[in-house]
């Protein structure tokens, strides 16, 4: 059984290891016999997104964003179609924001989004930086009782998203910013696209997130199975300190 993972602009959309994503999820497919078959795509190259299990979008700055917009533009039916039919989505900060409405830069000037998402993005005058603790919401990220029930990760943009009615935070911000240091909330769920501010890259301290990005593939799949246990102490741990220490200095 393979996965097909799909990198979309690793040239342009690849701040703090985003694609540390995409390396995770093929380990985490290897170490239960699935072959994941990783692809990329830029500018100007094609993409069948509707023969995609998972799709991987990165940030990047106001200028790299820039460059990309009209090639993702071209693209948008074929993705919202994708979109509608369940692939599984992870966008991370600039790549989140370009499938919401518009991300209007800190110069005053607007960057059409795909509208996707029914989120916007208007940046503000201070740059949020730093580490985030999220508090899940259990209705967004089926959380078992003996999985993590926070993510964790680091922040950096100054766009500050604000969300529609058809869509939900992740989760509350206990440490952080989030989506705009206002309504403490923290990335958005539409269906099986998950947008966040969280890089790191996310998904090596947050497994919980990863297995449940390859559930959702392989059920879309047809293939309702719950994935093979793995050893998650090491990432368990590494989450569980920095929510410790965060949390210590809140
Ligand atoms: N350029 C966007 C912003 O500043 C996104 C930044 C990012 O992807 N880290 O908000």
């Amino acid at each position: 059984m393979n996965l097909k993972i799909c990198h979309l602009y690793p040239d342009l959309l690849d701040l703090y290891g985003d694609r540390g994503n995409i390396l995770t999820l093929a380990s985490r497919c290897r170490w239960r016999g699935i072959e994941p078959d990783i692809q990329q795509a830029s500018l100007g190259e094609d993409l069948d997104f509707m023969s995609m299990d998972i799709l991987f979008i990165g940030g990047g700055s106001d200028r790299e964003q820039g460059l990309l917009v009209q090639d993702l533009m071209r693209r948008e039916d074929e993705l919202r179609k994708a979109i509608e039919n369940g692939l599984v989505v992870l966008a991370i900060c600039g790549g989140y924001q370009m499938l919401g409405k518009y991300y209007q830069m800190a110069n005053g000037e607007r960057i059409d989004g795909l509208g996707i998402l029914d989120v916007w993005t208007i940046a503000g005058t201070k740059r949020l930086i730093g580490n985030v603790v999220v508090e899940l919401n259990p209705t967004i990220l089926e959380v078992d009782s003996q999985r993590l029930k926070t993510l964790v990760g680091f922040e950096n943009h100054s766009g500050k998203t604000h969300l529609g009615e058809e869509v939900s935070p992740l989760g509350k911000v206990v440490f952080g910013n989030g989506n705009n240091g206002e309504d403490s909330g923290e990335g958005v769920r539409y269906l099986n696209v998950f947008g966040t501010y969280l890089h790191g890259p996310l998904l090596p301290k947050n497994p919980h997130l990863a297995d449940l990005l390859l559930e959702l593939a392989l059920k879309r799949r047809g293939i309702d199975t719950l994935l093979l246990n793995l050893d998650d102490r090491l990432e368990e741990l590494a989450h569980k300190v920095m929510v410790k220490r965060l949390l210590k200095q809140a």
